[in-house]
């Protein structure tokens, strides 16, 4: 599904991403942890096609298509989902109206009809039933003095919605609450599909309680360093990152 070969970039003169290699099939769930400051927003971003940064060598790969020119409403069209992409607040268009437009501009990029406004209700229905999304919420406008659980609550009903064959959910926020936590987790295991993949960047190992990952990768300084099973996220939580430092500099 989402392959990275030998990926570089920069923002001015930092080289940022220093040859990163990424295969994620479908079905699977991955997760990139590391400390402050490695690469992993940047690397989210740059999959998103975010051009504040330069790739200055490699290719990204969505379903064996390279995706490493294309704008990021084109790889959005082609299933590529990051969070936090509509942080914007629109005040006076519902959280169902804003999905509303956005299911039916992928639809017309990919040369597909509007969904007929009954099918758009029962998507619509079914989705916030699966997650347990109140009624009440769908109706109250994008992201005004949406609390931290909501913002979560939005993204998953989004991703939900979308559809995305890749979703990749940054986990930026260290502050998220038990309950953020658990709404992006139980979205998460609910939307699982084998037609999907699902990248979770995340520097604590608390998340990984509630999503378990296929396979844990360590990012540091721009490198995927070390791969493992979710027990490497174990390793981590226990012995820190301070270890994987010293592998390095040795
Ligand atoms: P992480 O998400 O792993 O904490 P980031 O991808 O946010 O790491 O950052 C990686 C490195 O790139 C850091 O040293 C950060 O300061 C730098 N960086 C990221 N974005 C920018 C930017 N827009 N301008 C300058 N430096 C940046
Ligand atoms: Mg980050
Ligand atoms: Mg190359």
């Amino acid at each position: 599904m989402l392959s990275i070969k030998n990926l570089h970039a920069t923002i001015g003169d930092k080289e940022i991403l220093k040859g990163i290699n990424l295969e994620v099939k479908a079905g699977e769930i991955h997760a990139i942890m590391g400390p402050n400051g490695a690469g992993k927003s940047t690397l989210a971003s740059i999959i998103a096609g975010n051009d504040t940064y330069e790739v200055t060598d490699g290719e990204i790969y969505l379903d064996n298509e390279d995706i490493s020119e294309l704008s990021p409403e084109e790889r959005a069209h082609k299933g590529v989902f990051l969070s936090f992409q509509y942080p914007v607040e629109i005040p006076g268009v519902s959280v169902t109206n804003f999905m509303r437009t956005a299911i039916n501009e992928t639809r017309k990029a990919n040369k597909l009809e509007e969904m007929p406004a009954n099918e758009m209700l029962k998507f619509i229905r079914e989705k916030s039933e699966l997650l347990e999304i109140d009624r009440k919420f769908l109706s109250r406008s994008l992201n005004e003095g949406f609390s931290g659980g909501e913002k979560k609550r939005n993204e998953i009903f989004q991703m939900a919605m979308l559809e995305p064959k890749l979703a990749i959910l940054d986990e930026t926020d260290s502050g998220l609450d038990i309950d953020a936590l658990r709404i992006v987790a139980n979205g998460v295991n609910k939307l699982k599909s084998n037609k999907n993949a699902i990248v979770v960047i995340t520097h604590y190992q608390r998340l990984l309680d509630y999503i378990v990952p296929d396979f844990v990768h360590v990012l540091y300084n721009g490198k995927i360093v070390k791969s493992g099973g979710k027990e490497l996220a174990h390793e981590l939580e226990e012995k820190g990152y301070d270890w994987i430092k010293l592998e390095q500099e040795a």
